[in-house]
């Protein structure tokens, strides 16, 4: 069964044999067959199909493939934002009041609480979505995390390494997170990943807890430099990880070692947005030949938005990306960053995740924030939002 969707203003395919950066196509035509994307160019040229359908001149993106999300989580911190808002810091520590929330919510509450939010996130337009477990701190609360983020995507991360939760200590819980813990997580999970940072793990601590992981069979990822500098990110570019998140706070040794390791900067505008921490400078990432994603971190704590159409207008306004740059990073390098070549890109062959805005170009998802300009979504070569 083939689908031809035409009618399409701009197409901004990624694809890095066309033009500019996005590879942009107008009046554009793809050709879906099951699953995936069987032919793309312009409309004009277009060859037959089973089905037609007409996009009516909007433009079209590839789904955003959010790389950092943390949804497996209970309770509310609405009221620590509001003290933050009006000056109290943000500290690592308040993870541990979500910890007790998690632990006390049932298998079926955290399942049903990750699928509203993997709905919510996909009526945005994210078609792939990475998640974190880390707010059970226990062998069976990891475990189980993780089991029901599998529930909803195959890119999960095992975070046991958020922060040392209350009533041990730090070198029993690096023990307890590289033993018993990394053994009920391994099954569920495809990356390992360490909060490193000033009231979580250093950098020796990190280095251990990824080396236990790859030693499972995980791949590493981190979370460093989000609150202060450190070693984090360079510890990222010696281990040739092929992501570290957060980078806010970079020195330029840190900037020189990402670029020359290849590992790809995630940040995270959302966050800074919702801690007050200073925006990162993307430009100077990019001009130092660093490569960006962006991704929404979406978590109860630091920054509890699902948007990326929104963190592409931080990025735009307040980080100095273009906005080509911002959605190729919400894309491309973010499915890069799950070292995933299927998604990301509309080209013949990858997965047909699409996104029909209401809009004539991917310019208005900075042009126009907090606009829903989300008119359609596919995944997987059918609509899923609307739900026909
Ligand atoms: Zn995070």
């Amino acid at each position: 069964m083939s689908v031809l969707l035409t009618g399409i203003g701009e197409l901004t395919t990624n694809d890095p044999t066309r033009d500019g950066l996005l590879g942009l196509v107008e009046d554009a035509a793809v050709v879906v067959e099951g699953s995936t994307i069987a032919w793309v160019g312009p409309a004009a040229e277009a060859p037959a199909a089973d089905t037609a359908y007409d996009a009516g001149g909007r433009a079209v993106v590839p789904g955003w493939v959010d790389s950092h999300s943390h949804l497996v989580f209970a309770g509310d911190r609405a009221q620590e934002f509001a003290a933050r808002m009006t000056g109290t810091p943000y500290s690592a520590g308040g993870i541990r009041t979500t910890v007790a929330a998690t632990r006390a919510a049932t298998d079926e509450k955290l399942t049903s609480h990750v699928a509203r939010l993997v709905a919510e996130m996909r009526a945005q337009g994210t078609t792939t979505i990475e998640i974190k477990s880390g707010y059970g701190l226990s062998v069976h609360d990891e475990a189980r995390s993780l089991a029901v983020a599998r529930q909803f995507t195959d890119e999960t991360t095992f975070l046991g390494a958020h922060v040392v939760p209350s009533g041990t200590t730090p070198a029993d819980y690096v023990e307890l997170v590289t033993g018993p813990m990394l053994k009920a997580a391994a099954p569920h999970a495809r990356w390992i990943d360490v909060f490193c940072e000033d009231g979580a793990f250093d950098v020796d601590q990190a280095r251990t807890i990824l080396a236990a992981g790859t030693d499972n069979g995980l791949r590493g990822r981190l979370h460093a430099n989000q609150l202060t500098y450190g070693g984090g990110v360079q510890l990222a570019a010696e281990l040739g990880l092929v992501a570290v998140d957060h980078c806010t706070y970079l020195s330029d040794d840190d900037v020189s070692a990402l670029a020359d390791s290849g590992t790809i900067a995630t940040l995270l505008p959302g966050v800074e947005f919702s801690t007050r921490h200073p925006y990162v400078d993307a430009r100077r990432l990019l001009d130092a030949g660093v490569r960006v994603a962006l991704a929404s971190d979406c978590n109860p704590g630091s920054c509890f938005t699902s948007s990326m159409a929104f963190c592409i207008a931080l990025a735009v306004r307040d980080m100095g990306m273009s906005p080509a740059e911002a959605v190729h990073a919400a894309t491309a390098t973010g499915a890069s960053a799950l070292d995933r070549d299927d998604v990301g890109v509309l080209a013949v062959g990858k997965r047909a995740d699409l996104v029909l805005l209401d809009a004539p170009s991917y310019v208005h998802l900075a042009y126009r924030p907090g606009v829903p300009l989300v008119a359609s979504v596919w995944q997987g070569g059918r609509p899923v939002v609307p739900v026909a």
